[in-house]
């Protein structure tokens, strides 16, 4: 791959075809962990947008005639082009977004699965043939790529987010335009270029950066020929593009905000609790959509198990993400910095006792914390925290965690701890969510469906169901002659 891995003002143009990049605009993209800056990236604006949509409309047009055995090896192609660029990619992510080096390799692999699963998907779009109450109608279903789709990515997967849309996508038959989120560009600028590399069309895969998001959205939300939007981001900006997207009726995926519940009965391992809950919750330093965000523990064992996981927690290692041993980064930005902070501030002041050892540190970083005597007033309980921050709660009944687990606007993931096999199956039948671990923090896989319900968004991605997505159902009726 010839893009560098961004140092010190690296400039890097738009992937968008016939793009004039001598008189571009570029905006600053910063190192969460120093500060400074590393890149200096295009900041396309409206007029760059509407050449994308024209690029996107003509790449689809020859794209949708392609077979499906030949989406399907470029797909391949691109997955191993992704494996051999693992380490530019894994630095850049950590050098771009403070992930922690060691899951930012762990990322590729994850990302890298999508392109895999998704290239056998397009081999299975399949239809149907239906049965026809009159002799000379042959009745079928055929199902077809929607068109040219607009992704909206968030930064706290930089690859992930990406190739979990692009994949089904591509597969389908459909080109892609991504807007990626503005702290995290390069490594969407780098997947465009790998594609470009096995030979991908140009016009069927652009990557479209800027500092203000708003409106290169606004332009192709408006555009007709645009005929989805998938978007992963925060619910309120979800919801602003769900009302956008009926004046020209696009399909919609919408993957937004979680707070999910981490329920763990007194019949638990609590070693083997507490390693999954340690997985679920400071993974990416807590900036995962599906993070624990509120931790039932069952009186019985509480406090045994606070104990062993402020333990855990205390042994953390807080460090630059490029450093081998870091398992916990600095946050993205001031402001998701500043988030997780007051929401341990608040949790204190209104009566929370922190557990872990209060760590003096600087700059975006977040000393991991665990809190008890959390109460349902604390912000810490309503609002999506996106840090290393692990809020204890107690709990009498399996009703009682039930209740309070489903107590939310969101439904995207949640998880329990248990060895009770008949509990284990009715607190996961009870609890409104899209994604339910039991006995598992990390369930996300490349085959099984991912997305939530109520205020966390609509449709799936992955699995056998994430190529629907992208897909239209065409009933053709035919009367035979004679
Ligand atoms: P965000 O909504 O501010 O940004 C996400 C993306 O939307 C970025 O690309 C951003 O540039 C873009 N955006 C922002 N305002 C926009 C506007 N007015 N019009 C069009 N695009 C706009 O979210 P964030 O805070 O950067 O990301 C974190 C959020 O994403 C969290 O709420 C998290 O739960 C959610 N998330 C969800 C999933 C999931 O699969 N459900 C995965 C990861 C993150």
């Amino acid at each position: 791959m010839s893009l560098p891995v961004p140092t010190q003002a690296t400039v890097y143009d738009a992937a968008v075809v016939g793009i004039d990049a001598t008189e571009m605009r570029r905006y600053a993209v910063r190192s969460p962990a120093s500060g400074e800056i590393i890149a200096e990236v295009a900041d396309c604006t409206v007029e760059h947008a509407e050449l994308a949509a024209e690029n996107a409309q003509r790449g689809f047009e020859s794209w949708r005639r392609t077979t499906a055995f030949e989406r399907a090896a470029l797909l391949k192609a691109w997955h191993r082009a992704m494996l051999e660029a693992k380490e530019t990619l894994a630095l850049t992510m950590a050098r771009e977004m403070g992930k922690p080096i060691r899951e930012a390799r762990g990322e590729v692999d994850y990302a890298a699965g999508f392109l895999e699963w998704f290239a056998e998907q397009a081999k299975r779009v399949d239809g149907d043939i239906l049965p026809s109450q009159h002799p000379d109608k042959r009745l079928s279903v055929l199902r077809q790529p929607v068109g040219p789709v607009f992704a909206i990515t968030p930064w706290n997967f930089p690859a992930a987010m990406i190739t979990r849309k692009v994949a089904p996508g591509l597969a389908a038959g459909c080109s892609v335009i991504v807007k990626p989120a503005e702290q995290t560009p390069i490594t969407a600028l780098m997947l465009a270029e790998l594609w470009r590399e096995v030979g991908g069309p140009a016009e069927v895969f652009q990557v479209i950066t800027a500092e203000r998001p708003a409106e290169i959205s606004d332009t192709l939300m408006a555009d007709a020929r645009i005929r989805k939007l998938t978007f992963t981001g925060s619910t309120p900006v979800g919801k602003h593009l769900y009302a956008k997207s009926a004046a020209t009726m696009k399909r919609m995926s919408l993957e937004l905000g979680g707070h999910a519940p981490f329920v763990i009965f007194d019949d638990a391992d609590i070693d083997a609790a507490v390693a999954e809950v340690m997985a679920s919750k400071f993974r990416n330093g807590g900036q995962t959509c599906v993070c624990a965000n509120r931790i039932y523990v069952q009186r019985g064992i509480f406090d045994a198990f606070a104990e062993r996981l402020a333990a855990a927690v205390d042994e953390l290692r807080v460090g630059q993400p490029e450093d081998e041993a870091t398992q916990i980064g600095p946050l993205v930005s001031q402001a998701g910095r500043d988030k997780a902070q007051s929401h341990i501030d608040d949790a204190l002041e209104k009566g929370a006792r922190r557990l872990t050892v209060a760590r003096a540190v600087d700059g975006l970083f977040v000393a991991p914390t665990v809190l008890a005597d959390v109460t349902s007033d604390m912000r810490i309980m309503r609002e999506e925290t996106f840090g290393p921050v692990a809020p204890l709660i107690a709990f009498d009944s399996e009703a009682e965690a039930i209740a309070n687990a489903n107590a939310t606007p969101f439904g995207l993931a949640a998880y329990l701890w248990t060895r009770n096999l008949g509990r284990a199956a009715r607190v996961s039948e009870a609890l409104d969510y899209g994604i339910v671990g039991v006995n598992d923090g990390a369930p996300s896989v490349p085959q099984a469906p991912f997305g939530g319900i109520k205020d966390s968004g609509l449709g799936r991605e992955g699995g056998r169901y994430g190529i629907d997505e992208y897909l239209d159902l065409k009933f053709v009726s035919t009367r035979l002659d004679g």
